[in-house]
């Protein structure tokens, strides 16, 4: 079963575990299968590339890796604060709600 995640691509969350807590970034990414999105700037992997033919150089990319849907808390673009999410069902549509604002995201 496909979990359903409350936070979506172009949300933004704040870290409130890891090495990366407090940050805050864009999700440019989310795995529903895995409950993992990927987050600007949060949890930056460096990914070394080998030169591919002799002369050219080795590189080193730096990358966000994925981390855990509980690591993060969306952060209400109405109320500025890291918000819970609800759901609001109004003429059958589901809309997601901020718990501390109720304004719907
Ligand atoms: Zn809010």
């Amino acid at each position: 079963m496909i979990a359903k995640l409350k936070i979506k691509k172009g949300d933004t969350v704040l870290m409130i575990s890891g090495k990366d807590r407090g940050k805050t970034g864009k999700v440019i990414r989310a795995f529903p299968q895995s409950g993992r999105i990927l987050v600007e700037g949060v949890q930056i992997r460096k990914k070394h590339i080998r030169p591919r033919r002799s002369g050219e150089k080795g590189q080193v990319v730096q990358q966000p890796s994925p981390v855990a849907i509980s690591n993060v808390k969306l952060l209400c673009p109405k109320c500025g604060k890291p918000a819970r999410v609800g759901y609001r069902v109004e003429a059958n549509t589901k809309h997601r709600v901020c718990k501390e604002c109720k304004s719907v995201l």
